[in-house]
């Protein structure tokens, strides 16, 4: 099969050389020049662990090619993968879909031959029939099905996710269109990963389902973290005690600082809007979004709250800034509602990332980078934990001690046991879990 991918950040390149990887050609299309020169430099302009190797060895065996000229890669193709962001529309919390649009005309005038376009960028639903509408006004003489194909990939894993997935939605009606993306996806079946075929807006709203799901799903144990510190209980076992249960499942049970990235935050706020739209009031993902928005500002309280209620003049440690940790991702990250928090309560705020720092210093101009985390805490009066590196779980608490002026540890994602904080005598917080007496 001969693949365009058109948009080539997280989704576009992670897909495009994965399906290289199963044998496929691709070529990975993007506006942004500099992007595409990096990686005709073999420089890969995200982190995404194991992505350089996929995309080296698949360049090598000429399988996989970038380029910034969408017509003759479309041209070329069977199908065509649309993988551009949606992120919020300024001002009202829509999807904006300028960019899915665009790329839609821009298909719509190079289109050759018997050609699946496929819409694998979240998209409110509908957005298929409009750029099917798209691409026949522009061409009316296209032979085209278009289909829907959301990604459930997350960053940070996601090349496994790619390739392990629990199961790959194909939204068409059109028999055309479900042989092509069979024959794409056709590796995966050796990977058990079940193909579930539907029709198109049905497929695009499982994606904003699924999103908004798990969003819920966070939200609710971080409540249940706010009421286990008031009486007394762990959340971290309440978790494992409801996660048990099959019919709950053990995964994004995980009490912390809130959601956010680049798309639990905008899809809920974009499912919302679409639900109005169609008189429909989603109560439940409303007061999600509530709760969450609530939450990060709350956390930069409960710095100053171990602090002895005050950060005037006091210098706070950030360890991570990325939304989640490995990737370099820094939208909608929490720490930047938290670490605007603690500098509108007047601290001083000095940060270390292992690898969004350069992605940081453009959201959060304002404050210090540092080197390494105990380079970051030296002389710091608390600390607080935002990102769950892995690197952050083993660092020596006796050197952090003595660089720290003051022994606070705020541990937003609950990876040090209240024990071993004690035990070296710091004063500690963390997430649902009341402090030891
Ligand atoms: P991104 O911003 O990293 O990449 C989008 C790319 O598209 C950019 O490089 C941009 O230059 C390019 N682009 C825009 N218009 C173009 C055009 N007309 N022609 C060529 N290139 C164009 O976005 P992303 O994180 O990869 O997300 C893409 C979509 O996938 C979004 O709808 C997102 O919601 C969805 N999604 C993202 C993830 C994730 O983890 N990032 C997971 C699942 C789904």
């Amino acid at each position: 099969m001969r693949i365009a991918m058109i948009g080539t950040g997280y989704v576009g390149l992670v897909s495009g050389a994965c399906f290289a990887d199963f044998g496929h050609h691709v070529t990975c299309v993007d506006k942004d020049a500099g992007k595409i020169a990096a990686l005709h430099r073999g420089e890969i302009p995200i982190f995404e662990p194991g992505l350089d190797a996929l995309v080296a060895n698949n360049v090598k065996a000429k399988r996989l090619e970038f380029t910034t000229e969408l017509a003759p890669a479309v041209a070329d193709a069977d199908a065509v993968f649309i993988a551009v962001g949606t992120p919020s529309r300024r001002g009202d919390g829509h999807a904006d879909l300028t960019y899915v649009y665009g790329a839609a005309r821009e298909i719509a005038a190079a289109l050759k031959g018997f050609t699946v376009v496929v819409t694998k960028s979240t998209v409110p639903v509908g957005t298929g029939d409009e750029v099917e509408r798209l691409i026949h006004e522009a061409n009316p003489q296209a032979d085209v099905v278009v289909a829907s194909n959301p990604e459930f990939l997350r960053e940070g894993a996601a090349i496994r996710d790619f390739k392990f997935p629990d199961r790959i939605v194909v939204g068409t009606s059109d028999e055309r269109g479900r042989k092509v993306l069979g024959d794409i996806y056709r590796p995966l079946s050796l990977n058990q990963a079940p193909l579930m075929y539907t029709a198109r807006r049905t497929a695009e709203l499982i994606k904003y389902a699924a999103n908004a799901f798990l969003a819920t799903k966070i939200t609710f144990i971080n409540e249940i973290a706010d009421l286990s510190e008031k009486v007394g209980a762990d959340v971290q076992e309440v978790a494992r005690g409801i996660g048990l249960d099959n019919r709950i499942g053990s995964k994004f049970l995980h009490a912390g600082p809130g959601f956010g990235g680049s798309c639990f935050p905008k899809d809920t706020r974009a499912l919302v809007k679409i639900a109005q739209d169609h008189d429909v009031q989603l109560r439940i993902v409303e007061a999600v979004l509530g709760v969450n928005d609530n939450r990060k500002r709350a956390m930069a309280r409960k710095v100053a709250s171990l602090s002895g209620g005050n950060l005037r003049g006091k210098t706070v440690a950030v360890l991570g800034l990325t939304f989640k940790p490995d990737t370099d991702d820094m939208r909608e990250a929490p720490s930047i509602p938290i670490v605007t928090g603690l500098l509108d309560m007047g601290a001083r705020v000095r940060a270390h990332d292992p690898v969004g720092m350069e992605q940081a210093r453009k959201e959060l101009p304002e404050i210090e980078y540092c080197d390494d985390p105990y380079d970051c805490v030296r002389g710091a009066d608390a600390m607080v934990v935002v990102t769950e590196w892995v690197q952050y779980r083993t660092l020596d608490l006796e050197r952090l001690k003595a660089e720290l002026k003051q022994p606070v540890v705020i541990d937003l994602r609950n990876i040090y046991r209240p024990e071993d904080m004690a035990a070296h005598g710091f004063a500690y917080d963390s997430v649902g879990r009341a402090p030891l007496p």
